[in-house]
């Protein structure tokens, strides 16, 4: 679906040369505009943790992206709905994103990390994904998914209808399609049993969005995006696409825009997100779930991704793990002790601007609170403006050049 249906809307502004399908573009939504491509933090339940709104949307965050699973679970979509919806309960007034859960409920029978990019090495077998020493708490079945709160163990069920009814509660102004997560370890015949069913719960996802849109009359549109699996299959990933892309109501309407999900090996991020942008609909846009590495964002945006989300910045500076446009460093280590410059010389960051590695050092030695939330501000602004430089070299047609500077920078010391 395109144009700007209820306030939601997507413009190509300039694409990259050659066959490549990566762009720069804007995502208008009743919140306010997200300019392409963009980086969305993740504030899982409805925060960024250890940071306040303002911080980030003075860091130039755009857009935040929460969990529905995670709300659902507490305090309930039912809560956030009275008290406005995502955005007026975080006090957060831009664009909100909720992810449609399903990540998470079939995590709980997959135990594996929240980041989706991963090495199949480190991967030993096909039930290295299957909670090996851990109770399964999650089953997938036709309809949808039953599983155990891990917070209290009471039963639970996960379908295409409860996943858009919680995500219509939460009122976010991008919403994702209820999809089955698989591994790079399940077996080819899996794989394609899983996206069959994935389509399935997509076009049962396009009916109730569209039954539930219809009843929420006076709210802000939310758009809907369908999710492609397939894994690292060339055919099943296609044949994904364009069943999403053929999707409709029984009034017409299709998806607003695509998610590309699933686990994604690191060396093949771009070839995978080529596959699916040389597939979905120009005009709409793409949201690859869950990478955030310099190289990773470089390959996904050549290749077609408009919009990217990942925990990691945020979750590795809880670490006290700090990026730099010449690597990762951590800085609770020895070194930075008696380090009196910034976290990152020439960083524009609040804490950079006004404090030290020995302080933030220091913090991390002593446990302190504000530790987590000086380092979060800083690599959140490091990703945020590293995308943002991402867009204004392909608005520039100098993406290449700046590719090769920035990774030839950051992968020296790395
Ligand atoms: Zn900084």
């Amino acid at each position: 679906m395109t144009g700007t249906a209820g306030g939601f809307g997507f413009e190509v502004v300039t694409r990259l040369d050659g066959d490549r399908h990566g762009r720069a573009g804007v995502i208008h939504t009743p919140h306010g505009d997200v300019r392409t491509p963009a980086f969305v933090p993740v504030g899982t339940k409805a925060t960024v943790k250890a940071v306040l709104p303002e911080m980030l949307a003075q860091l130039g965050a755009q857009a935040v992206l929460a969990n529905a699973f995670h709300l659902y679970l507490q305090p309930g979509p039912a809560i956030v709905e009275a008290a406005g919806g995502l955005g007026a309960f975080m006090n957060w007034p831009g664009p909100t994103f909720t992810d449609s859960g399903g990540f998470q409920v079939m995590s709980l029978g997959a135990g594996f990390k929240k980041v989706i990019a991963m090495e199949v090495s480190t991967l030993k077998t096909d039930d290295a994904a299957s909670a090996r020493g851990r109770k399964r708490l999650s089953r997938v079945d036709e309809d949808g998914v039953g599983f155990r709160s891990p917070i209290d163990g009471s039963k639970h069920r996960f379908t295409p209808e409860v996943s858009m009814g919680v995500q219509h509660a939460l009122g976010a102004d991008i919403i994702f399609a209820f999809d089955e997560l698989t591994t790079l370890v399940n077996t080819r015949e899996y794989q394609e049993s899983s996206v069959e069913r994935t389509e399935r719960w997509a076009q049962r996802c396009l009916d109730e969005h569209a039954l539930l849109t219809a009843g929420r009359s006076g709210k802000p549109y939310q758009a809907l995006f369908g999710v492609v699996q397939g894994a690292q299959y060339e055919d099943l990933r296609r044949a994904a696409c364009r069943g999403l892309a053929a999707m409709r109501t029984e009034a017409g309407d299709g998806f607003d825009g695509y998610g590309i999900g699933g686990a994604l090996e690191k060396h093949a991020i771009g070839e995978i997100v080529g596959w699916c942008a040389s597939e979905l609909p120009e005009d709409a846009p793409r949201h690859l779930l869950g990478i955030s590495e310099p190289e990773d964002v470089f390959a996904a945006v050549e290749a077609g991704a408009d919009t990217f989300d990942c925990v990691m910045p945020s979750r590795v500076a809880r670490n006290g793990a700090i990026y730099t446009a010449s690597g990762r460093y951590n800085v609770d280590q020895a070194r930075c002790r008696t380090d009196f410059t910034p976290l990152e010389d020439g960083c524009d960051c609040y804490t950079c601007e006004h404090y030290t590695k020995a302080y933030l050092h220091h913090l991390f030695k002593g446990k302190e609170m504000l530790a987590a939330t000086l380092a979060t501000i800083h690599n959140e602004r490091f990703t945020v403006r590293l995308v943002d430089a991402i867009r204004d070299a392909i608005l520039q047609g100098t993406f290449d050049e700046f590719r090769a500077e920035f990774l030839g920078g950051y992968r020296r010391r790395t």
